[in-house]
């Protein structure tokens, strides 16, 4: 460990000075570039913990110091119990900020994203947490941003990139596109009294729905993910099996519309079909007449307005009769077509039949717009009772659990034998089919923005769409650009960038102006961490198939669909050309809880906002970090009070006094011998006095507890509860005799427990009490289960309330077991021999015996 000169010396006996410990460890961490370094290869078991990465914003907040402080507090442990670990840091560092930052202040989105790095940087060293920063990936630099290009080329090639007519948000004043981040209140962030209209651009897309399927049912493989998790990304890729089923519209010639529906023994029940307002025939049948149109107009107005809040399905019902009637093709009935806004054109076929007798949403709309509620199924009751209850099914009756009634020739089936039956019948007369239906899309990665990874497509007049050759790339995204300007995506308006010659036939030809969309960065940048620096491929697969998959991985609940399907989705795809062997690219994936403060979620408007900087300097990092553990457990919300962390700050006062007082006490030889023993070897020989038995059976017992968490629920607060308990007993036996090895053996063992959430003040105590190792791969306390096993207590035994013995028992044990141990004590069996047991009688203190 590189020590310098100039370090502060810190003394004994003084008051703990966070700054000052924490300023010296910092120096020497930093000093030490190859500290963190996972080992290339190793004897070891290899473990990757992996937080996820930040956008560079400038400052970090302590929701950030909470994923940190999880993802570290594991790191070092996992060292300490002897694993070759990975833990690396990097950036998401394309996307919008930067873009709306330069417009803001005029600095380009490099040099702004650039400084901003170093900027957090500093605080996470300032943070002390242990990331290898030899393999630190920053997305927005070519070195990592040309292998995206190179995936999309490998996509490409595959046909799993292609290009198709996709609506983008537009401002006419700006003539540019917006993010739907820009667009506020349906109007444009810089133009507020200007309404964003939709345009249909060619974009670019990824097909992840090939792999719609996998992505499904691999999410059974993944125990070690929350089961909310697993649910949300279930529903997400949202497949249901039902039918295709054609309804005609009622004049001669008139379109067809194809509904999708998963209940088809409905079909009888049908009143209305439906359609979104973005459906084409409602655009068709909206040209012919004005009112029809400015009502649809209002329902895509709502719909957007639900889509942006993400919350479709709670939205308000609205929707409008267009006058026309659709054929069911089952019973040749004429219904009335609606379009309705909850209904999406990117689910299923955008069209729905509408069955209100049997399914919520649609007895909620019909009930509003008091449209025929027809029963086709009831209930299946067997035995008795059966006749009495046939039809007495409160409305909506949702389940399949029922038989068809007034379903023409299918009326006495079972609603699962009816859906076999009519789909075949529905094909047989060329009407309709069965299907599966997902909700997950194919992936729209094309952006017309300036700040994210140039797609590597060229447009040639003669050869059309063109791939830049594998060896041209990085295609190298143009500094100086003036993204202040409206008018077309920024990319347009560098002509050196723009117009450049075909490869294929060299020719002139103009380059794509799209950029991907940044959740391309982050779908695979810890498979880069592997291998940071190889400038020939994105990674080696032999590096890649030692580290992946991430044995844990740490971030926020709000990135469990998009980034962790994605991710899921590139790893699969790898994986299919041959550069993976993993199905999954993470093995546990574990979700933090949010800081809140004040009952609010931290914001500048709310002005609750706690600055992890001034925690430090008030508190010191150790006391931050230790703090955003202790609060509550990791997985909960947490209500962020500076009390807190000032009581944290306390305790590790207490801890820095105590030791820094008797470590100079406790004999220097006795230390040694309790240090380079590699399991705590304790003066156990039977002959402890209660108090040092009782001290280290507290040892044991933390030490127990502490081990248990990291290995399961991680309930970090209980665990440093533990430690704190463990100091309590500990200052409180100081002034009895406990053997001086003990004594030694319970400081150094506190110190090693402290090491994962309190590394500064950890390793400060470390060198005081006289080790010369590095604690970071200082070996993990043991206990031993013996040692920490409660004292046995003695339990008096009356006989109908005399006492007559006593006997000898763990705390733990059951009243049966006390039973039995007190009936054939020998004593006993004396006064309850040949008698009758009449009852047991036990309190807390005895057992008592009745006899006859
Ligand atoms: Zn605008
Ligand atoms: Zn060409």
């Amino acid at each position: 460990m590189p020590q310098k000169e100039d370090e502060p010396a810190i003394g004994r006996d003084e008051r703990y000075n966070p700054q000052q410990i924490e300023e010296k460890w910092a120096g020497r961490w930093q000093r030490d570039p190859a500290l963190y370094a996972a080992e290339p290869s190793s004897t070891k078991p290899k473990y990757y913990v992996l937080e996820m990465l930040p956008y560079p914003s400038g400052a970090l907040h302590m929701g950030h110091v909470r994923n940190y402080a999880i993802g570290d507090a594991l790191a070092r442990y996992m060292w300490m119990k002897g694993y070759n670990v990975l833990h690396p840091m990097g950036w998401d560092s394309f996307g919008l900020p930067a873009e709306n930052a330069a417009i803001s202040n005029q600095t380009p989105p490099r040099e702004w994203t650039l400084g901003n790095i170093e900027k957090m940087k500093v605080q996470m060293n300032r943070l002390g947490f242990a990331y290898d920063w030899s393999r630190e990936v920053t997305t927005c630099l070519p070195e990592y941003y040309r292998w995206n290009q190179w995936f999309f080329l490998k996509f490409y090639e595959r046909d799993l990139a292609y290009r198709k007519k996709s609506k983008v948000n537009w401002c006419p004043k700006c003539a540019t596109v917006l993010a739907n981040e820009q667009v506020v209140g349906g109007c444009c962030w810089r133009h507020e009294d200007t309404l964003v209209e939709q345009r249909e651009l060619e974009q670019w897309f990824l097909r992840t729905t090939k792999y719609a399927d996998e992505l499904l049912r691999d999410l059974d493989r993944l125990p070690g993910w929350p089961e909310k998790v697993r649910t949300m990304q279930r529903n997400w890729i949202g497949r249901s099996e039902g039918a295709l089923v054609d309804f005609r519209l009622d004049y001669s010639g008139g379109d067809v519309i194809t509904v999708f529906t998963t209940r088809v023994d409905t079909i009888y029940g049908a009143t209305s079909v439906q359609l979104a307002p973005e459906h084409p025939i409602t655009s068709e049948l909206a040209a012919a007449d004005p009112e029809l149109r400015l009502k649809v107009t209002q329902l895509i107005a709502e719909q957007n307005k639900a889509k942006e809040s993400g919350d479709i399905a709670t939205i308000e019902k609205h929707g409008v009769n267009t006058g026309h009637f659709a054929i069911n093709p089952y019973n040749a009935e004429r219904v009335p077509v609606w379009v309705a806004n909850y209904i999406l054109m990117d689910y299923g076929t955008g069209a729905i039949m509408s069955v209100p007798a049997h399914d919520e949403r649609d007895f909620e709309f019909a009930k509003k717009y008091e449209i025929e509620i027809r029963q086709v199924i009831v209930p299946e009751i067997t035995g008795e009772g059966a006749r009495a209850t046939q039809t007495e099914a409160e409305l909506p009756f949702t389940t399949l659990n029922g038989k068809l009634i007034n379903s023409g020739e299918f009326t006495g089936l079972s609603c699962s034998e009816a859906i076999k039956k009519m789909s075949a019948f529905a094909e047989r007369y060329n009407f309709g089919k069965t299907t599966v239906t997902f909700r997950l899309k194919d992936w729209g990665i094309s952006r017309q923005r300036y700040w994210g990874t140039p797609i590597p497509m060229v447009y040639c007049e003669k050869d059309g769409v063109v791939p830049v050759p594998e060896k041209d790339l990085p295609v190298i995204l143009p500094e100086n650009v003036d993204i202040t300007l409206t008018g077309g995506s920024p990319l347009t308006r560098v002509p050196e960038f723009l117009n450049t010659t075909c490869p294929r036939c060299g020719g002139p030809a103009r380059r794509e102006t799209d950029t991907m969309d940044t959740f391309v960065d982050s779908s695979w940048y810890f498979y880069r961490y592997t291998d940071a620096h190889n400038d020939r491929a994105p990674f080696d697969s032999k590096i890649v198939s030692y580290w992946l998959p991430i044995d844990q991985y740490i971030g926020g609940v709000e990135h469990a669909i998009l980034h962790l399907i994605y991710s899921r989705f590139w790893t699969k795809f790898m994986r299919d050309i041959g550069l993976v062997r993993n199905d999954e690219p993470v093995e546990r994936l574990f979700t933090q809880g949010m800081i809140i403060k004040g009952g609010a979620k931290m914001s500048k408007s709310l002005g609750n906002v706690v600055s992890p900087d001034e925690m430090v300097e008030r508190f010191g990092a150790d006391a931050a970090r230790m703090y955003s553990l202790f609060a509550t457990s990791p997985d909960r919300e947490l209500d962020w009070q500076d009390e807190g962390v000032a009581g944290i700050y306390r305790f590790l006062s207490k801890v820095f006094r105590f030791i820094s007082r008797n470590s100079a006490n406790t004999s220097f030889a006795e230390t040694q011998i309790a240090a380079t023993s590699q399991a705590p070897t304790l003066n156990n020989d039977g002959l402890l006095a209660p108090e040092a038995r009782a001290i280290q059976r507290k040892l044991h017992q933390t030490i127990k507890r502490v081990t248990d968490d990291f290995q399961g629920r991680w309930h970090f607060n209980t665990s440093i509860a533990a430690i704190m308990e463990l100091m309590n007993e500990l200052h409180a036996a100081k002034d009895k005799a406990l053997p001086v090895g003990l004594f030694a053996d319970v400081q150094r063992n506190l110190v090693l427990l402290l090491a994962p959430f309190a590394p500064y003040l950890a390793h400060e105590l470390w060198e005081m009490i006289g080790e010369k190792s590095n604690l970071l791969k200082a070996a993990w306390p043991k206990f031993d289960p013996e040692l920490a096993k409660e004292e046995e207590i003695e339990i008096p035994v009356q006989v109908n309330g005399k006492l007559r013995s006593k006997i000898v028992v763990r705390p733990e044990t059951t009243k049966e077991e006390r039973k039995q141990k007190a009936v054939v004590d020998q004593k006993i069996q004396n006064f309850i021999a040949g008698k009758q047991i009449v009852k047991v009688i036990f309190t807390g203190k005895l057992v008592n015996i009745v006899v006859r």
